[in-house]
């Protein structure tokens, strides 16, 4: 099934590299992480050294793959991506491993997908700056030990909770990253209209990041087809209508919720009572995966107060009641 518009995962049609920020002072947002990571990267910096591994940790679309291009570009070295799924044999790291210079970043997207045999390799590596092959099969089988450049492994995961303890342990700089405020959204869409040329109202600005779900990737992705609409209505200007408008149409609420999210919250509300219910139930109910669930559904609604996680299931909150416009069930918890 094609991915939800309001999904901060990728998908085919997000062409917005023109608007990535691609330093430090660009980046919007994450106060705390930028803060830290220009003190590390400066102390690294004045020592000569590469910097400790970094990890990233946060739902998708905050910018973690940003964040590690720019401290690449920060440290002035070379930048190398892949991701966990996308390294089928532990050859495959080790080539990409011995092609790393000194200080370069090799960026590893969804480290938490990484075969047992893959992240084996990798613990010395991180630690020693060491690889240990075996070559050959069989009685012929012999092991080398080859030195690598002093490079620094950055990671990014959607939940800390997927790594393994060993792999999390040799990070030294874990940096978790959280949803954006309206105003660094506001910020966000003004600045990617102006690059990509599109008039745009401050209410047009608040309306898109107030759709956003605390995340970038959506309100650009929003603020494309917003433009598209606003195109063809002949408008030279997004204003808050045309934006109201056009994500209206697209089925994005007020506050950003979709129709796969409505289909949640009411679910709860109508077939369980408010809850709590356990998340096999409700992935169940929706015919929904629960890792598509757990990972893109609820982070935002428990982030907005319509959902708690608690030891007995999902509880919806009186905000998911008010909502969804239903009378609050008379039950002690809520
Ligand atoms: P992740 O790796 O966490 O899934 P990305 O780094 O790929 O997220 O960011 C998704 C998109 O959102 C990128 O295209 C980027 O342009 C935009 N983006 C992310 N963070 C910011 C930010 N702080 N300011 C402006 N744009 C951002």
């Amino acid at each position: 099934p094609p991915k939800r518009l309001v999904s901060g995962e990728a998908r085919g049609d997000d062409i917005d590299t023109s608007i990535r920020p691609l330093s430090i002072a660009e980046f919007v947002g994450q106060a705390s992480a930028r803060a830290n990571l220009e003190v590390f990267i400066q102390a690294a910096k004045t020592r000569g050294d590469a910097l400790d591994h970094v990890l990233f940790v946060g739902p998708p679309g905050l910018g973690k793959t940003t964040l590690a291009q720019i401290v690449a570009r920060e440290l002035g070295v070379n930048f190398r991506a892949t991701s966990g799924p996308v390294i089928a044999k532990a050859g495959d790291l080790a080539a990409l491993l011995t092609n790393l210079e000194e200080r370069d970043v090799l960026f590893i997207d969804e480290i938490h997908r990484m075969s047992p045999a893959v992240e084996e390799i990798l613990y010395p590596a991180m630690e020693d700056f060491q690889l240990d092959l075996i070559i050959g099969e069989g009685p012929a089988a012999r092991s080398v030990r080859i030195d690598l450049a002093k490079f620094t492994l950055v990671g990014a995961t959607t939940r800390l909770g997927l790594l393994t303890t060993p792999l999390r342990d040799r990070f030294g700089i874990p940096i978790r990253l959280e949803f954006y405020t309206t105003e660094e959204l506001e910020h966000i869409v003004r600045r990617g209209a102006r690059i990509m040329g599109i008039g745009m109202t401050p209410d047009g600005a608040t309306e898109i990041a107030r759709r956003s779900r605390g995340t970038p990737r959506i309100a650009g992705r929003l603020l494309r087809r917003v433009r598209d609409f606003a195109l063809v209505a002949g408008k030279d200007a997004i204003d808050r209508d045309a934006a109201d408008a056009a994500l209206t149409r697209l089925d994005v609420d007020r506050i950003g919720l979709d129709a796969l999210d409505m289909r949640y919250l009411t679910t709860i509300a109508s077939s369980f009572g408010g809850g709590p219910v356990g998340i096999e139930t409700i992935a169940a109910a929706l015919s929904e995966p629960r890792d598509a669930i757990e990972e893109i559904v609820e982070p935002f609604l428990i982030q907005r107060g319509f959902v708690q996680r608690t030891p007995r299931g999902r509880l919806l909150t009186r905000h998911a009641f008010a909502h969804l416009g239903l009378a609050v069930p008379s039950v002690a918890e809520l």
